[in-house]
């Protein structure tokens, strides 16, 4: 292993996918060409899209109505998308940061967005769970991990009207009654694959139904219908996407993944909470498993940039916090493996007796 990574997206993808994409661009499938250089439609990518959708719904264990598709234009797009397609009149939204923030913001432009609860006042530190969901909303959207502020809802909530939700930094971190939604999306750079696909699961009686016209490219039906082939899809990722899907069934499948997440996010916060100079920034009922935020306490604030380099010469990259939180932030996503969480660990703990 060359650094011990812990960038928040863009992040670190097993060896497995990195290896197998770098083979796969230079010979893909025994063709003697490269994944970059043929066609989408060829037999041999045919297989790879359809071999990641099915275990997509494997993993996820799917039910039968949903479709897989693989999407371009990033999480970011899917703030539009989903309100284009899915708000007829009214959506519920929770505010919990600035991700949810951005898709209320698209939302607004189609219909009326009721802001159910917002922890906007507190910079986002937990993820409110005090609100009532309007039964007349089209549907309930929330953001499963706030990948800046380190907060997280990890179960499907209850709610009188169908969730949507932007799972971009948490999906394959747990199982998911799919059931409950009618859309999940997730952009690829934080657990699936290299930046370029969007991951989307969506029920496909709820399509077609939107008072509006929809242009082609951001109508859902378009790529159901298609199969995610209308036009030319993210090929590269895709096929990184498989790779890493492949690795989670290896590992035992998104409850395996679970354990071994909540035992490194554990093993970290612990440490925070052992220590004098670090300070968790989540609320303790709000933390994330994935994106695990920290400061040091004040008397220690100078400290900050020191203890950055100090860790980067222990090959440890990717700890600076958002500049909306400040101090740092460990991603800890399924690729990262469990020794890098130690090596961040006998940093802190060193660098908190140096001082
Ligand atoms: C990174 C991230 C996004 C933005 O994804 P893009 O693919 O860059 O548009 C949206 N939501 C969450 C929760 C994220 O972590």
């Amino acid at each position: 292993m060359k650094k011990h990574n812990f960038y928040a997206g863009p992040s670190i993808l097993s060896e497995y996918t990195i290896n197998n994409t770098i083979d796969a661009i230079r010979n893909f499938a025994g063709m003697d060409l490269s994944l970059l250089e043929i066609s989408h439609r060829s037999k041999q990518f045919t297989a790879v899209i359809n071999e990641a959708s099915a275990l997509v719904k494997e993993l996820l264990e799917v039910p039968e109505g949903y479709s897989v598709l693989w999407l371009g234009g990033g999480a970011s797009l899917q703030f539009c998308m989903v309100p284009y397609n899915l708000l007829h009149n009214k959506a519920a939204y929770l505010e919990t940061g600035v991700w949810a923030s951005n898709a209320i913001k698209e939302a607004r432009l189609f219909g009326e967005v009721d802001v159910v609860a917002s922890s906007r006042e507190a910079n986002f530190n937990f993820v409110p769970t005090d609100y009532v969901i309007p039964a007349d909303a089209d549907y309930f959207h929330f953001t499963t991990n706030n990948t800046i502020y380190g907060t997280e809802l990890r179960k499907d909530p209850d709610s009188p009207v169908p969730l949507v939700a932007d799972m971009s930094s948490d999906i394959f971190s747990r199982p998911v009654d799919v059931s409950k939604y009618d859309l999940i999306y997730a952009g690829a750079q934080k657990n699936i694959a290299p930046a370029g696909v969007t991951l989307v699961i969506v029920k496909d009686s709820v399509l077609g139904k939107a008072p509006r016209q929809i242009p082609t490219m951001l109508n859902y039906k378009t790529h159901v219908d298609k199969e995610s082939m209308f036009n030319t899809p993210p090929v590269l990722p895709i096929f990184s996407a498989l790779q890493t899907l492949r690795y989670y069934k290896e590992q035992g499948g998104v409850k395996a993944l679970e354990l071994i997440d909540m035992e490194k996010a554990g093993m970290l916060y612990d440490a925070i909470d052992n220590s004098r100079m670090f300070l968790g920034t989540a609320r303790a009922d709000s933390r994330s498993i994935m994106n695990v935020c920290f400061v040091m306490a004040p008397e220690y604030k100078e400290l900050e940039q020191e203890f950055i380099d100090f860790a980067a010469a222990r090959n440890i990259v990717g700890i600076k916090g958002h500049r909306s939180v400040g101090g740092f932030r460990a991603s800890l996503y399924n690729a990262l493996p469990k020794e890098s969480v130690k090596a961040l660990i006998d940093a802190m703990n060193e660098f908190e007796k140096k001082h």
